[in-house]
């Protein structure tokens, strides 16, 4: 890349090291940046570090926000007595999306995998079991249905029922290994509402 000045290039770089942004994308990306007027570029720059700065795990649910609580946890009109479990804060939108869902959720942060040497100490789970002394009806698994969201749901199940809470996983209907935040409305739906007691 030595054909760009070097602050072209260090901008390209820094770029290209986002996730799913290959080096064709982060040029087009620096090049879109550097013809915005400054008062954009500007925002841009400030909004990405107020992010960073402000934005915290929330206290209860452990979703980012940039409160002591999210929005969700802090509503009165939601169940806090129903937990949904995701793995991560994008699963917790696509659910938010469906506009259908009452309850709270408990973010893990990643998923159990043997293979990559993550265990149930390098997720939120020790968090969730915490909030578990309180008093809770339901916990609905909705893990993603790969390898490692099936794992971690069938830990979850053991370490959670004997606690006589029960314990429910989102219907089948996703397709295996697929992303929950990929998939539509409707599709979630269904599965929240046709999941099966464990
Ligand atoms: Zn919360």
């Amino acid at each position: 890349m030595d054909y760009y000045s070097n602050q072209i290039s260090k901008l390209i770089e820094e770029l290209s090291r986002l996730p799913g942004i290959g080096t064709k994308t982060a040029q087009r990306l620096a090049f879109h940046i550097i013809n915005l007027p400054e008062d954009r570029v500007a925002g841009l720059s400030n909004s990405i570090m107020e992010a960073k700065r402000n934005v915290r795990y929330c206290k209860h649910c452990l979703t980012l926000t940039d409160d002591e609580l999210c929005p969700i946890c802090s509503s009165p009109r939601r169940n806090k007595r129903q937990i949904m479990v995701v793995e991560n804060p994008r699963d917790l939108a696509a659910y938010e999306k469906t506009g259908k869902y009452e309850g709270v959720y408990h973010v893990l942060h990643g998923a159990i995998s043997p293979m990559l040497g993550i265990g149930p100490g390098d997720i939120k789970l020790k968090e969730l079991m915490t909030r578990l002394q309180q008093e809770v009806d339901e916990v609905i698994i909705a893990t993603n249905s790969s390898l490692e969201g099936e794992a971690t749901a069938m830990y979850l199940s053991k370490l959670i029922k004997p606690a006589g809470i029960k314990v429910s996983r989102i219907a089948s209907g996703i397709p295996v290994g697929g992303d929950l935040e990929y998939i539509d409305e409707v599709t979630l739906l269904r599965a929240l509402e046709g999941r099966v007691e464990l």
